[in-house]
Order: C-alpha cells, then sequence, then structure tokens
C-alpha cells in the first residue's frame, strides 16, 4: 500500500521569525492524525530551528537542494550528510527552477540522487514537461528522458526511498493546473515507465505526487485520482490553513 504523502515547498520564502509564526499555526492545526505524511522543505538557514520546533509531531523535513560531492572545496554548498545530521529526512532533487534557473542537468542529478541515497536521504525526485514541450505533444517524451536519465540508475532497494513528484512547468506558480484527468495520464504514464525497467511491485508502491498550482479548492479532486498520491505545494504552503486543508484533503 503505497504512502499519500503532502509536502510544502517554501522556496527561498520566510526568514527566522516568519518560519517561528509559520510553525506555531502548522503545529496548532495539526492536532489529528493525518491521512498523508506531511514534510515541510524550507530554506537551508532553518532546516535545523523546524526540525527541533517539529519534535514530537509526524511532520517530516526536507531540504530544497544539495550537492553531490561528500564535502570539500565547495563554497556556499551543502551535502548530504549535513542534512541529515540536523534532522532531514528527505530532499527535493530536480525541481524545475532548480533545472531551468541554476541549469541542473540530468547527469547532475544522477550524481546528486546517488549521494542522497547513499547518505540516507529519502528523495523527491521532479520531472515535469515546459509548456510548448506540451503543446508539441513531447510531454511522455520529455517525462520519459528526465526519469531515465536521472532517476533510473539507481538499484531496485534504493526505490523504497524515492518519491516522484510530477509537476508540469507551466502549472508552477502559475495558478493554471493540470486538469486531474491531465494528472493521472501523466502519473499512470510514470508508473508504467517505471514498472518496465523495473517491475510491477515497484511500480505500485512509489508514491508519485502532483505539484502546480495546487490549492484547497482543487486538491482533493486532483488526489482522487487513481495514480496520484499526493502533492508538493509552493505557494499554498506558506499559508497554514491552506497547506492543512490540503493535507486533509484525502
Ligand atoms: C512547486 O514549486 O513545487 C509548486 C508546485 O509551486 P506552486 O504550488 O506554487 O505552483
Amino acid at each position: 500500500m503505497r504512502k499519500n504523502i503532502v509536502a510544502g515547498n517554501w522556496k527561498m520564502n520566510n526568514d527566522l521569525s516568519e518560519t517561528e509564526e509559520l510553525l506555531a499555526q502548522l503545529k496548532q492545526h495539526l492536532e489529528q492524525e493525518p491521512q498523508a505524511e506531511v514534510i515541510v522543505a524550507p530554506s537551508f538557514t532553518n532546516l535545523y530551528h523546524v526540525f527541533q520546533s517539529l519534535a514530537g509531531t509526524p511532520v517530516k523535513v526536507a531540504a530544497q537542494n544539495m550537492h553531490e560531492s561528500e564535502n570539500g572545496a565547495f563554497t556556499g554548498e551543502v551535502s548530504a550528510k549535513m542534512l541529515t545530521s540536523v534532522g532531514v529526512k528527505y530532499v527535493i532533487l530536480g525541481h524545475s527552477e532548480r533545472r531551468a534557473i541554476f541549469k541542473e542537468t540530468d547527469e547532475l542529478l544522477a550524481k546528486k540522487v546517488t549521494s542522497a541515497l547513499k547518505n540516507d536521504l529519502q528523495v523527491i525526485f521532479c520531472v515535469g514537461e515546459e509548456l510548448d514541450q506540451r503543446k508539441s505533444d513531447n510531454h511522455f517524451n520529455v517525462v520519459e528522458e528526465q526519469l531515465s536519465k536521472g532517476l533510473f540508475n539507481i538499484s531496485k532497494e534504493d526505490w523504497k526511498n524515492v518519491v516522484i513528484a510530477y509537476e508540469p512547468v507551466w502549472a508552477i506558480g502559475t495558478g493554471e493546473t493540470a486538469s486531474p484527468e491531465q494528472a493521472q495520464e501523466m502519473h499512470a504514464f510514470i508508473r508504467k515507465t517505471v514498472s518496465e525497467k523495473f517491475g510491477s511491485e515497484i511500480a505500485e508502491e512509489v508514491s508519485i505526487l502532483y505539484g502546480g498550482s495546487v490549492k484547497p479548492a482543487n486538491a482533493k479532486e486532483i488526489f482522487a485520482k487513481e495514480d496520484v498520491d499526493g502533492g508538493l505545494i509552493g505557494g499554498a504552503s506558506l499559508k497554514a490553513e491552506d497547506f492543512l486543508a490540503i493535507v486533509h484533503s484525502f
């Protein structure tokens, strides 16, 4: 039985006092046992604080990025081992902003995935097409290539520590959401692609999240689709009320 997950990607938002405010609201309203694993991804500077503050709650902490090396002369970078040492359980890799703005390639992402898994981090691996790729009917090819180059050189045993997030780039931060049918179609395709390479047992167990303008108003309908196992939430994760409404949409 695969896990439902709702993960909030705070991106480069929330300084320490804003983080404290958001945490207080989240903790106040997260009393009932959620139907999904809840994850929040603050900035590097707030990871340890968030981890400590959430101790005793079911909420897990994710990092938004990491460097692929164990340590060394990489000024400004953070390694997987540093993340686990401050209580981080997940790392988001391959987010479209990292791919587009920071020019992260599939080859680099494959190295990051390897390092994360080796250091006992769970990976939330993001894939998704741009608008012109969908319009030219290339979206399945794009996603298949991102998966095969960035993720598929892991072992069968590693899959228990992998979550996939399908995030069509045209739906991120735009207010435009993929329809539940479009999300289901791509999620089913991703599961089939995993199955062809690693077998149906692994494909049935891997959680596939949808990301792209998920809000309280549309979460239920999207999460109801057979192959959608939750969401990766950007903008709406910055408001406790909205994020928790999404968490409670299962
Ligand atoms: C994201 O950045 O992962 C995301 C899904 O953002 P938003 O929910 O704001 O579209």
